[in-house]
């Protein structure tokens, strides 16, 4: 089973998932309809991290 990861949001938010498609698909929604900002794939991948 894939480990569970999350993304942090300097604003606040945070998604969980153990998919880090749907964490980067998510992480993109959410900087472009709260900040407005296009990121890519490789931006949002890096500030992936894992959950102890
Ligand atoms: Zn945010």
């Amino acid at each position: 089973m894939a480990e569970l990861r999350s993304l942090r949001c300097p604003c606040g938010f945070e998604v969980r998932s153990r998919d880090e498609n749907e964490i980067v698909r998510m992480a993109q929604l959410h900087a472009k309809t709260i900040h407005g900002q296009d990121i890519t794939v490789e931006q949002a991948r890096a500030l992936i991290q894992l959950v102890a």
